[in-house]
Protein backbone atom coordinates (compact mmCIF):
# COMPACT_ATOMS: atom_id res chain seq x y z
CA UNK A 1 0.00 0.00 0.00
CA UNK A 2 1.65 3.32 -0.69
CA UNK A 3 -1.31 5.50 1.04
CA UNK A 4 0.16 4.15 4.46
CA UNK A 5 -1.06 7.64 6.76
CA UNK A 6 2.51 8.93 8.42
CA UNK A 7 1.91 8.18 11.81
CA UNK A 8 5.48 7.69 14.04
CA UNK A 9 4.65 5.35 17.22
CA UNK A 10 6.06 7.39 20.79
CA UNK A 11 9.06 5.17 22.00
CA UNK A 12 6.79 3.99 24.92
CA UNK A 13 4.26 2.65 22.37
CA UNK A 14 6.52 0.33 20.60
CA UNK A 15 6.95 -3.25 22.27
CA UNK A 16 9.58 -4.64 23.01
CA UNK A 17 9.24 -7.04 20.68
CA UNK A 18 6.69 -6.76 17.89
CA UNK A 19 6.09 -9.79 16.75
CA UNK A 20 2.12 -10.47 17.12
CA UNK A 21 1.13 -13.17 14.48
CA UNK A 22 -0.53 -16.17 14.80
CA UNK A 23 1.63 -18.34 12.59
CA UNK A 24 4.76 -18.60 12.50
CA UNK A 25 4.81 -17.14 15.71
CA UNK A 26 7.22 -15.06 18.07
CA UNK A 27 10.52 -17.17 18.29
CA UNK A 28 11.96 -16.63 22.02
CA UNK A 29 15.46 -14.50 20.17
CA UNK A 30 17.40 -16.83 23.25
CA UNK A 31 16.38 -19.76 22.25
CA UNK A 32 17.83 -18.58 18.61
CA UNK A 33 21.31 -17.44 20.02
CA UNK A 34 21.75 -20.50 22.09
CA UNK A 35 21.03 -22.14 18.48
CA UNK A 36 23.57 -20.21 16.98
CA UNK A 37 26.01 -20.75 19.90
CA UNK A 38 25.84 -24.42 19.18
CA UNK A 39 27.81 -23.61 15.99
CA UNK A 40 29.36 -26.78 14.44
CA UNK A 41 27.72 -29.25 16.62
CA UNK A 42 24.13 -29.13 15.89
CA UNK A 43 22.99 -28.03 12.74
CA UNK A 44 24.47 -29.97 9.58
CA UNK A 45 25.03 -33.60 11.93
CA UNK A 46 23.09 -36.76 10.83
CA UNK A 47 19.74 -37.18 12.26
CA UNK A 48 20.30 -41.06 12.84
CA UNK A 49 22.91 -40.49 14.97
CA UNK A 50 22.81 -38.92 19.10
CA UNK A 51 23.15 -35.48 18.81
CA UNK A 52 19.72 -35.31 16.89
CA UNK A 53 18.45 -38.09 18.57
CA UNK A 54 19.16 -36.89 22.23
CA UNK A 55 16.86 -33.53 21.22
CA UNK A 56 13.89 -35.59 20.22
CA UNK A 57 14.50 -37.51 23.19
CA UNK A 58 13.98 -34.13 24.81
CA UNK A 59 10.87 -33.63 23.49
CA UNK A 60 9.14 -36.73 23.25
CA UNK A 61 10.03 -36.82 27.25
CA UNK A 62 9.43 -33.37 28.03
CA UNK A 63 5.88 -33.69 26.67
CA UNK A 64 5.25 -36.56 28.91
CA UNK A 65 6.01 -34.16 31.88
CA UNK A 66 4.67 -31.13 30.86
CA UNK A 67 0.93 -33.30 29.96
CA UNK A 68 1.38 -35.94 33.11
CA UNK A 69 1.19 -38.48 30.66
CA UNK A 70 0.67 -41.97 32.14
CA UNK A 71 2.20 -44.96 30.89
CA UNK A 72 1.05 -46.31 27.42
CA UNK A 73 0.83 -42.73 25.68
CA UNK A 74 3.59 -42.14 23.31
CA UNK A 75 4.56 -39.37 21.53
CA UNK A 76 4.91 -39.27 18.15
CA UNK A 77 6.68 -37.23 15.42
CA UNK A 78 6.98 -36.56 11.98
CA UNK A 79 7.31 -34.23 9.77
CA UNK A 80 5.41 -32.22 7.29
CA UNK A 81 2.84 -30.51 9.92
CA UNK A 82 -0.34 -30.45 11.12
CA UNK A 83 -1.60 -30.70 7.68
CA UNK A 84 0.37 -33.81 7.20
CA UNK A 85 -0.92 -35.20 9.93
CA UNK A 86 -4.94 -35.11 8.39
CA UNK A 87 -3.38 -37.15 6.05
CA UNK A 88 -1.67 -39.56 8.08
CA UNK A 89 -4.78 -39.57 10.22
CA UNK A 90 -6.97 -40.38 7.58
CA UNK A 91 -5.14 -43.09 6.35
CA UNK A 92 -3.82 -44.62 9.64
CA UNK A 93 -6.66 -43.54 13.04
CA UNK A 94 -10.20 -43.51 11.41
CA UNK A 95 -11.72 -47.17 10.79
CA UNK A 96 -14.44 -45.77 8.48
CA UNK A 97 -15.54 -42.75 9.39
CA UNK A 98 -15.23 -39.75 11.42
CA UNK A 99 -17.16 -36.67 12.69
CA UNK A 100 -15.59 -33.28 12.66
CA UNK A 101 -16.41 -29.78 14.34
CA UNK A 102 -16.01 -27.58 12.01
CA UNK A 103 -15.56 -23.61 12.83
CA UNK A 104 -13.28 -22.65 10.72
CA UNK A 105 -10.88 -23.07 8.31
CA UNK A 106 -8.40 -25.08 10.04
CA UNK A 107 -11.29 -27.71 11.02
CA UNK A 108 -12.69 -27.32 7.71
CA UNK A 109 -9.60 -28.50 6.08
CA UNK A 110 -9.49 -31.55 8.03
CA UNK A 111 -13.25 -32.27 7.24
CA UNK A 112 -12.11 -32.20 3.23
CA UNK A 113 -9.65 -33.98 3.97
CA UNK A 114 -11.56 -36.98 5.30
CA UNK A 115 -14.50 -36.58 3.31
CA UNK A 116 -12.15 -36.41 -0.12
CA UNK A 117 -10.53 -39.59 0.94
CA UNK A 118 -11.94 -43.23 -1.11
CA UNK A 119 -11.07 -45.93 1.77
CA UNK A 120 -13.44 -43.85 4.02
CA UNK A 121 -17.25 -43.20 4.10
CA UNK A 122 -18.47 -39.33 4.20
CA UNK A 123 -17.97 -37.61 7.12
CA UNK A 124 -20.37 -36.51 9.65
CA UNK A 125 -19.96 -32.75 9.25
CA UNK A 126 -21.35 -30.47 12.21
CA UNK A 127 -20.79 -26.46 11.34
CA UNK A 128 -20.92 -23.45 13.47
CA UNK A 129 -21.02 -20.03 12.57
CA UNK A 130 -17.83 -18.41 12.65
CA UNK A 131 -17.11 -17.24 16.38
CA UNK A 132 -18.93 -20.24 17.98
CA UNK A 133 -18.39 -23.79 18.22
CA UNK A 134 -20.72 -26.77 17.13
CA UNK A 135 -21.11 -29.54 20.08
CA UNK A 136 -20.45 -32.97 19.22
CA UNK A 137 -23.07 -35.82 18.53
CA UNK A 138 -22.29 -39.03 19.74
CA UNK A 139 -22.94 -41.90 17.15
CA UNK A 140 -22.63 -45.57 16.80
CA UNK A 141 -21.10 -45.51 13.32
CA UNK A 142 -18.48 -42.48 13.75
CA UNK A 143 -15.01 -44.32 15.10
CA UNK A 144 -13.08 -41.25 15.21
CA UNK A 145 -14.13 -37.34 16.41
CA UNK A 146 -12.19 -34.45 15.03
CA UNK A 147 -12.10 -31.93 17.54
CA UNK A 148 -9.97 -28.26 17.24
CA UNK A 149 -8.83 -27.27 20.51
CA UNK A 150 -8.37 -23.67 19.58
CA UNK A 151 -9.63 -22.58 16.02
CA UNK A 152 -6.60 -20.23 14.90
CA UNK A 153 -8.62 -18.54 11.81
CA UNK A 154 -11.44 -16.81 14.16
CA UNK A 155 -9.98 -16.86 18.12
CA UNK A 156 -12.49 -19.63 19.25
CA UNK A 157 -11.76 -22.43 21.82
CA UNK A 158 -14.01 -25.35 22.85
CA UNK A 159 -13.53 -28.02 25.93
CA UNK A 160 -12.12 -30.83 25.37
CA UNK A 161 -14.63 -33.45 26.83
CA UNK A 162 -14.96 -36.97 25.39
CA UNK A 163 -17.71 -38.08 24.21
CA UNK A 164 -20.04 -41.36 25.05
CA UNK A 165 -18.90 -44.26 23.41
CA UNK A 166 -15.81 -45.92 21.59
CA UNK A 167 -15.27 -43.06 19.06
CA UNK A 168 -11.13 -42.06 19.40
CA UNK A 169 -10.64 -38.58 20.38
CA UNK A 170 -8.66 -36.37 17.83
CA UNK A 171 -7.49 -32.66 18.37
CA UNK A 172 -5.83 -30.60 16.55
CA UNK A 173 -4.27 -28.42 18.78
CA UNK A 174 -1.67 -26.63 17.08
CA UNK A 175 -2.62 -23.33 18.56
CA UNK A 176 -3.62 -24.27 21.90
CA UNK A 177 -0.57 -26.94 22.89
CA UNK A 178 1.56 -25.43 25.89
CA UNK A 179 -1.21 -22.35 26.37
CA UNK A 180 -4.62 -24.22 27.16
CA UNK A 181 -5.56 -26.85 29.71
CA UNK A 182 -6.72 -30.12 28.50
CA UNK A 183 -6.95 -33.17 30.61
CA UNK A 184 -5.39 -36.45 28.63
CA UNK A 185 -8.11 -38.78 29.29
CA UNK A 186 -10.35 -36.57 27.29
CA UNK A 187 -7.97 -37.07 24.32
CA UNK A 188 -6.16 -40.10 22.33
CA UNK A 189 -4.77 -37.74 19.99
CA UNK A 190 -3.44 -34.46 20.89
CA UNK A 191 -1.84 -33.15 17.88
CA UNK A 192 0.40 -30.01 16.35
CA UNK A 193 2.85 -28.05 14.97
CA UNK A 194 5.10 -26.53 16.80
CA UNK A 195 5.41 -23.00 15.11
CA UNK A 196 2.25 -21.22 16.98
CA UNK A 197 2.01 -21.81 21.07
CA UNK A 198 5.25 -23.73 21.21
CA UNK A 199 6.85 -20.74 19.81
CA UNK A 200 8.71 -23.17 17.23
CA UNK A 201 9.39 -23.30 13.44
CA UNK A 202 7.33 -25.24 11.19
CA UNK A 203 7.62 -28.39 9.82
CA UNK A 204 6.92 -31.37 11.87
CA UNK A 205 4.14 -32.40 13.48
CA UNK A 206 3.90 -33.84 17.13
CA UNK A 207 1.18 -36.39 18.37
CA UNK A 208 0.42 -37.17 22.11
CA UNK A 209 -1.26 -40.75 21.46
CA UNK A 210 -3.09 -42.70 24.49
CA UNK A 211 -2.37 -46.60 24.16
CA UNK A 212 -6.19 -46.98 22.24
CA UNK A 213 -4.76 -44.74 19.55
CA UNK A 214 -1.83 -46.56 19.37
CA UNK A 215 -3.80 -49.62 19.04
CA UNK A 216 -5.87 -48.60 16.72
CA UNK A 217 -2.54 -47.36 14.59
CA UNK A 218 -1.28 -51.27 15.09
CA UNK A 219 -4.61 -52.55 13.80
CA UNK A 220 -5.51 -50.45 10.62
CA UNK A 221 -1.89 -51.11 9.49
CA UNK A 222 -1.91 -54.68 9.85
CA UNK A 223 -5.07 -54.79 8.10
CA UNK A 224 -3.42 -54.07 4.57
CA UNK A 225 -4.70 -50.66 4.33
CA UNK A 226 -2.67 -49.03 1.74
CA UNK A 227 -1.30 -45.87 2.75
CA UNK A 228 2.00 -43.68 1.45
CA UNK A 229 4.85 -44.34 3.78
CA UNK A 230 5.16 -40.19 4.35
CA UNK A 231 1.88 -40.70 6.00
CA UNK A 232 2.29 -44.08 7.49
CA UNK A 233 1.64 -44.12 11.47
CA UNK A 234 3.03 -46.95 12.06
CA UNK A 235 6.16 -46.05 10.49
CA UNK A 236 6.47 -42.98 12.71
CA UNK A 237 5.27 -44.68 15.74
CA UNK A 238 8.34 -46.69 14.84
CA UNK A 239 11.01 -44.40 14.45
CA UNK A 240 9.40 -42.07 17.21
CA UNK A 241 10.50 -44.71 19.43
CA UNK A 242 13.70 -44.72 18.48
CA UNK A 243 13.72 -41.03 18.88
CA UNK A 244 14.07 -40.52 15.14
CA UNK A 245 11.72 -39.41 12.37
CA UNK A 246 11.06 -41.36 8.98
CA UNK A 247 12.28 -38.96 7.06
CA UNK A 248 14.73 -36.26 7.58
CA UNK A 249 13.24 -33.08 9.94
CA UNK A 250 14.39 -29.66 10.06
CA UNK A 251 16.81 -29.67 13.22
CA UNK A 252 16.31 -26.13 13.65
CA UNK A 253 12.56 -27.03 14.45
CA UNK A 254 13.42 -29.91 16.75
CA UNK A 255 16.26 -27.82 18.75
CA UNK A 256 13.72 -24.36 18.90
CA UNK A 257 10.94 -27.05 20.38
CA UNK A 258 12.93 -28.69 22.47
CA UNK A 259 14.31 -25.62 24.10
CA UNK A 260 10.67 -24.25 24.76
CA UNK A 261 9.64 -27.11 26.00
CA UNK A 262 12.35 -26.87 28.67
CA UNK A 263 11.72 -23.85 29.25
CA UNK A 264 8.22 -24.75 30.09
CA UNK A 265 9.20 -26.89 32.36
CA UNK A 266 11.47 -24.81 34.17
CA UNK A 267 9.40 -22.02 34.44
CA UNK A 268 6.34 -24.35 36.33
CA UNK A 269 4.93 -26.55 33.23
CA UNK A 270 1.49 -26.27 31.36
CA UNK A 271 0.96 -23.94 34.36
CA UNK A 272 3.46 -21.05 32.83
CA UNK A 273 2.00 -21.06 29.61
CA UNK A 274 -1.12 -21.45 30.50
CA UNK A 275 -1.24 -18.52 33.00
CA UNK A 276 0.64 -16.08 30.12
CA UNK A 277 -1.81 -16.51 27.29
CA UNK A 278 -4.41 -15.99 29.96
CA UNK A 279 -2.71 -12.51 31.22
CA UNK A 280 -2.29 -11.27 27.87
CA UNK A 281 -5.71 -12.21 26.16
CA UNK A 282 -7.29 -10.69 29.04
CA UNK A 283 -6.05 -7.01 28.76
CA UNK A 284 -7.03 -7.33 25.07
CA UNK A 285 -10.64 -8.45 26.13
CA UNK A 286 -10.96 -5.92 28.63
CA UNK A 287 -9.27 -2.82 26.16
CA UNK A 288 -11.80 -4.34 23.39
CA UNK A 289 -15.10 -4.33 26.45
CA UNK A 290 -13.85 -0.14 27.27
CA UNK A 291 -13.17 0.14 23.57
CA UNK A 292 -15.68 2.41 21.41
CA UNK A 293 -14.52 1.34 18.23
CA UNK A 294 -13.11 -2.49 18.89
CA UNK A 295 -14.84 -5.13 20.36
CA UNK A 296 -14.34 -8.85 20.61
CA UNK A 297 -15.43 -10.87 17.70
CA UNK A 298 -16.44 -14.02 19.93
CA UNK A 299 -19.32 -12.52 21.83
CA UNK A 300 -19.69 -15.94 24.39
CA UNK A 301 -16.72 -15.38 26.90
CA UNK A 302 -16.68 -19.38 27.28
CA UNK A 303 -15.61 -19.63 23.63
CA UNK A 304 -12.87 -16.79 23.54
CA UNK A 305 -9.48 -17.70 22.86
CA UNK A 306 -6.89 -17.37 25.39
CA UNK A 307 -4.07 -17.50 22.23
CA UNK A 308 -5.94 -15.62 19.68
CA UNK A 309 -7.96 -12.64 20.01
CA UNK A 310 -10.00 -11.53 17.11
CA UNK A 311 -10.81 -7.77 17.62
CA UNK A 312 -13.82 -6.38 15.28
CA UNK A 313 -12.84 -2.54 14.37
CA UNK A 314 -15.73 -0.39 13.79
CA UNK A 315 -16.30 0.51 10.22
CA UNK A 316 -15.44 4.06 9.85
CA UNK A 317 -11.62 2.40 11.14
CA UNK A 318 -9.88 -0.03 7.98
CA UNK A 319 -8.19 -2.76 9.94
CA UNK A 320 -5.86 -2.88 6.87
CA UNK A 321 -4.61 0.60 7.40
CA UNK A 322 -4.45 0.02 11.63
CA UNK A 323 -1.96 -3.24 10.41
CA UNK A 324 -0.12 -1.22 7.85
CA UNK A 325 0.83 1.74 10.11
CA UNK A 326 1.44 -0.83 12.97
CA UNK A 327 3.66 -3.03 10.62
CA UNK A 328 5.40 0.71 9.36
CA UNK A 329 6.32 1.02 13.32
CA UNK A 330 7.44 -2.59 13.64
CA UNK A 331 4.70 -4.55 15.02
CA UNK A 332 3.93 -6.78 12.46
CA UNK A 333 1.12 -9.81 11.61
CA UNK A 334 -1.77 -7.83 13.27
CA UNK A 335 -4.09 -8.99 10.45
CA UNK A 336 -7.44 -10.85 10.52
CA UNK A 337 -7.66 -14.26 8.64
CA UNK A 338 -8.26 -13.54 4.86
CA UNK A 339 -11.19 -16.05 4.00
CA UNK A 340 -12.91 -14.49 7.00
CA UNK A 341 -13.81 -11.52 5.07
CA UNK A 342 -13.89 -9.22 8.33
CA UNK A 343 -13.22 -5.80 9.34
CA UNK A 344 -10.51 -7.35 12.18
CA UNK A 345 -7.23 -7.85 14.06
CA UNK A 346 -6.09 -10.92 14.74
CA UNK A 347 -3.61 -10.16 18.04
CA UNK A 348 -1.76 -14.09 19.26
CA UNK A 349 -1.21 -14.20 22.94
CA UNK A 350 1.22 -17.08 22.94
CA UNK A 351 2.77 -17.66 26.00
CA UNK A 352 6.55 -16.65 24.43
CA UNK A 353 4.90 -12.84 24.07
CA UNK A 354 4.96 -10.85 27.21
CA UNK A 355 1.77 -9.65 28.60
CA UNK A 356 3.26 -6.23 28.92
CA UNK A 357 4.26 -6.20 24.95
CA UNK A 358 0.04 -7.02 24.59
CA UNK A 359 -0.63 -3.79 27.17
CA UNK A 360 1.97 -1.78 25.01
CA UNK A 361 0.29 -3.13 22.18
CA UNK A 362 -3.47 -2.23 23.02
CA UNK A 363 -2.39 1.29 23.92
CA UNK A 364 -0.63 1.39 20.23
CA UNK A 365 -3.44 0.86 18.58
CA UNK A 366 -5.87 3.94 20.54
CA UNK A 367 -2.54 6.20 19.53
CA UNK A 368 -2.92 5.20 15.88
CA UNK A 369 -6.73 4.88 15.38
CA UNK A 370 -6.70 8.45 17.50
CA UNK A 371 -4.54 9.74 14.24
CA UNK A 372 -6.27 8.63 11.72
C1 LIG B 1 -1.68 -23.49 11.64
C2 LIG B 1 -2.67 -24.55 11.92
C3 LIG B 1 -2.67 -25.75 11.20
C4 LIG B 1 -1.74 -26.01 10.04
O1 LIG B 1 -0.43 -26.12 10.50
P1 LIG B 1 0.72 -26.39 9.42
O2 LIG B 1 1.95 -26.50 10.27
O3 LIG B 1 0.74 -25.20 8.51
O4 LIG B 1 0.39 -27.63 8.73
C5 LIG B 1 -3.61 -26.69 11.55
N1 LIG B 1 -4.48 -26.50 12.54
C6 LIG B 1 -4.50 -25.37 13.26
C7 LIG B 1 -5.50 -25.22 14.37
C8 LIG B 1 -3.59 -24.36 12.98
O5 LIG B 1 -3.61 -23.23 13.70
Amino acid sequence: MSDIPAIALPDHLIPADGRFGSGPSKVDTAALDALAATGSGFMGTSHRQETVRSMVGIIRLGLTELYGLDDGYEVVLGVGGATAFWDCASFGLIQRRSQHLVFGEFSSKFAAVTTAAPHLDDADVIVAEPGTHPQPRPTADVDAYAFTHNETSTGVTMPIIRPDGEGLVLVDATSAAGAIDVDPAQFDVYYFSPQKAFGSEGGLWVALCSAAAIERIGSIGASGRWMPAFLSLPLAVANSQLNQTYNTPALATLFLLARQVERMLDAGGLAWGIDRSQRSSSTIYRWAEASDYAQAFVTDPAMRSPTVVTIDLDPSVSADTVEAVLRANGIVDTFGYRKLGRNQLRLSCFPNIDPDDVATLTAAIDHVVAKL
